[in-house]
């Protein structure tokens, strides 16, 4: 890992973390209504679901259920990385890499307002 000395750790000045805490809460709100909607779609919700489906409409059932748990658990995990990034703003550790302690790239959090990792960090863990 290269690291910088030059680099000062600053805090985000505020007038700067309010559309971004206003765009990651619209965000939570957006997420959660995708979430529902993924629910409503998942087949075993379905109360007219018949039980003595041919086998067919059971594969069916089952890959559309399967699908429907896939995506809202995908948006389940991104609702938790937003609410993340809230906290950190909280606590004044917005834009702070919470691995490392360095400052996170403004064109990566332009980008994903919702990372909470720097780069280098992120590779890391992906490899
Ligand atoms: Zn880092």
């Amino acid at each position: 890992m290269i690291k910088n000395k030059d680099m000062k750790i600053v805090s985000f000045p505020s007038r700067l973390l309010l559309p971004i805490k206003t765009f990651l809460e619209s965000e939570i709100v957006k997420l959660k209504r995708t979430k529902k909607n993924i629910n409503e779609a998942d087949p075993f919700k379905d109360e007219s679901r018949t039980t003595n489906n041919s086998l067919e409409e059971d594969v069916d059932e089952q890959v559309g259920h399967f699908d429907a748990e896939v995506k809202a658990n995908f948006v389940s995990v991104q609702i938790v990385q937003f609410r993340k990034a809230l906290t950190r703003m909280k606590l004044g550790k917005y834009g702070i890499c919470e691995n490392c302690g360095k400052m996170i790239d403004t064109d990566r959090l332009a980008v994903r307002p919702e990372t909470t990792v720097c780069i280098d960090c992120e590779k890391e863990r992906e490899d």
